[in-house]
């Protein structure tokens, strides 16, 4: 049987990192094949083989149509295909070759691995979670667990300090967790309280990240590069390819020196370009502002000022950027905490979740020490959920169906809650709800997670007889649903069938009651 180790996998938008624990409870970073620590989450497709990582993107430069990166911003989306020689690969089969390619380089170092925790932003549905657990089980795991990643990026924190490891920390902290990578900017506020790590408000932009930057960045050469030789780079894929893989090292230099140049190749011209610091500031001035209002949005939609937040957590490779440490230094009035690594942060504290997982478990003992498992078995985490849940009624002022919210959002997970519907006519067979879920800025807009179908109804009851249904959300953040016919007890076949018809999941007849009997009084 193959050994359990506490394995932690940051599937970022960009770039994937992989963890595990060692012996001493500490997390390790498992440097991919070329020795780097994070490794690009970019998927190449040659005639013969598939290309993963850096491979992956230098192979790019001769073949632009034949790789594909940034699928986790369409993770979710179930209509989302990428077309390659006459094949059809979903977001889901890109994560799975991702995470295949991080956990076949994990095992030469460790041996079988056979489960894995895999962080998700604090915003992801339940959609997008589903898809991710997913992609790990196609990547060949047998169990998946999902955190969110201001939860591990907290957890790192509070369980990663030398110091904190030991002795405990002040009774209480809030974190502001403010995580920039490449695809998204994550803000989630975290508290900690007696071993105790809870969410207790995320927000963000899932639309901005350190590739606006690269954008940006590409717009204006390409733009002088037009205006010199009245040729313009983005006509052509192949020139695209390279510049856009050198504006990603032109940016990472200027976060670490006041100007830095590049040289542009198209249609036989090569021109150089410096850019400083302080023309990209310029440059990207308006996506600063942007990350800057997201940021005092969250705080102020949750009736906090700086004030209430302890401390400053900068994460996701992007705040590298000064600009960024800057623009949070000034908001928060503080000097930040760079205890953490940036790239590393949120796959350590996967893996020490996947430790806190295990240490209920005899495996634990045998790759962790005592200190390690007694410290991880005391840590909770408690996640909210990023969306509101609800059903849709009809409004019987227009017969328009309108969404009506059962659990807003922030609502501590696991939870649940009943609500009980009268059947319409005597004798009803089964029960049919749309279930959505919505953003909590935009409670109007809603996204469907499917139909609930509650049958076979017990035979010959009269109208209006009461069902008791109840929605819960899972510690991984997942949507259950459960029914009841209240007279008889009957409990009533319950599924949840989603709207690509792929994925029907059902709930275990085992778990109703427990489900029933957590009752409606949870939030
Ligand atoms: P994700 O989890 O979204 O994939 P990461 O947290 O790994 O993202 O961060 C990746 C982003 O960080 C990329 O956009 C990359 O360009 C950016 N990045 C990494 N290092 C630097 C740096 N030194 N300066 C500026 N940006 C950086
Ligand atoms: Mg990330």
């Amino acid at each position: 049987m193959a050994k359990h180790y506490a394995v932690g996998i940051d599937l970022g938008t960009t770039y994937s990192c992989i963890a595990y624990l060692n012996e001493h409870g500490k997390p390790v970073t498992i440097p991919n094949e070329e020795g780097e620590l994070s490794t690009p989450s970019a998927v190449f497709f040659d005639e013969h083989d598939i290309l993963v990582g850096n491979e992956a993107l230098r192979n790019s430069v001769l073949a632009p149509g034949r790789i594909i990166t940034q699928s986790k911003r369409f993770i979710g989306e179930t209509l989302k295909r990428w077309p390659v020689d006459g094949k059809f690969y979903t977001p889901v089969d890109i994560s799975a070759l991702i995470l295949k390619h991080l956990l076949k380089n994990a095992e030469h170092k460790l041996g079988a691995i056979d489960r894995a925790v895999i962080t998700v932003p604090a915003q992801f549905s339940d959609i997008q979670r589903q898809n991710t657990i997913e992609a790990g089980l196609k990547a060949g795991l047998d169990h998946v667990d999902i955190i969110n990643e201001p939860v591990a990026a907290a957890l790192c924190y509070v369980l990663g300090s030398e110091g904190l490891w030991f002795t405990e920390l002040a009774d209480q902290q809030r974190i502001l967790v403010f995580d920039l990578g490449g695809g998204t900017l994550d803000i989630s506020i975290v508290q900690y309280k007696e071993d105790e790590v809870k969410v207790i408000a995320s927000g963000g932009d899932l639309m901005l990240g350190g590739l606006d930057w690269n954008d940006s960045l590409i717009q204006y050469l390409c733009d002088k590069f037009d205006q010199q030789f009245r040729d313009d780079p983005r006509l052509d894929p192949v020139s695209m390819q390279q510049i856009t893989l050198d504006v990603e090292q032109l940016k990472r230099s200027l976060s670490a020196r006041q100007k830095s140049t590049i040289n542009i190749t198209h249609a036989g011209k090569k021109h150089a370009l410096e850019i400083t610091q302080t023309e990209f500031e310029k440059l990207t001035q308006h996506l600063v502002d942007r990350s800057e209002k997201v940021t005092r949005n969250l705080l102020k939609v949750n009736n906090m000022g700086w004030g209430h937040v302890d401390v400053v957590l900068s994460v996701g490779g992007s705040t590298r950027m000064p600009m960024i440490m800057n623009v949070l230094k000034k908001m928060s009035g503080r000097t930040l905490n760079s205890s953490l690594s940036p790239d590393q942060s949120i796959a350590h504290g996967a893996a020490y979740y996947a430790g806190m997982l295990l240490s209920n478990n005899d495996f634990a003992r045998a790759i962790l020490s005592s200190e390690a498992t007694a410290r991880l078995s005391r840590m909770k985490q408690q996640s909210v959920t990023a969306r509101s849940l609800g059903i849709l009624v009809r409004d019987n002022s227009n017969s328009q169906r309108v969404p009506h919210y059962l659990m807003p959002a922030n609502t501590t997970i696991p939870s649940s809650i009943t609500a009980e519907y009268g059947t319409i006519i005597p004798n009803q067979k089964r029960v049919r709800l749309n279930i959505v879920e919505s953003d909590d800025h935009a409670p109007e807009q809603y996204v469907s997670l499917g139909t609930v179908e509650i049958s076979p109804l017990p035979a010959g009851l009269p109208e209006n007889s009461p069902i008791a249904v109840t929605f819960s959300y899972d510690l991984n953040g997942r949507v259950q649903v459960a029914a009841k016919e209240i007279v008889s007890g009957k409990i009533a076949h319950a599924q949840i069938i989603r709207p690509e018809n792929l994925a029907i999941r059902e709930v275990e007849v085992s778990n109703v009651h427990e489900l029933l009997a957590q009752g409606a009084n949870q939030i």
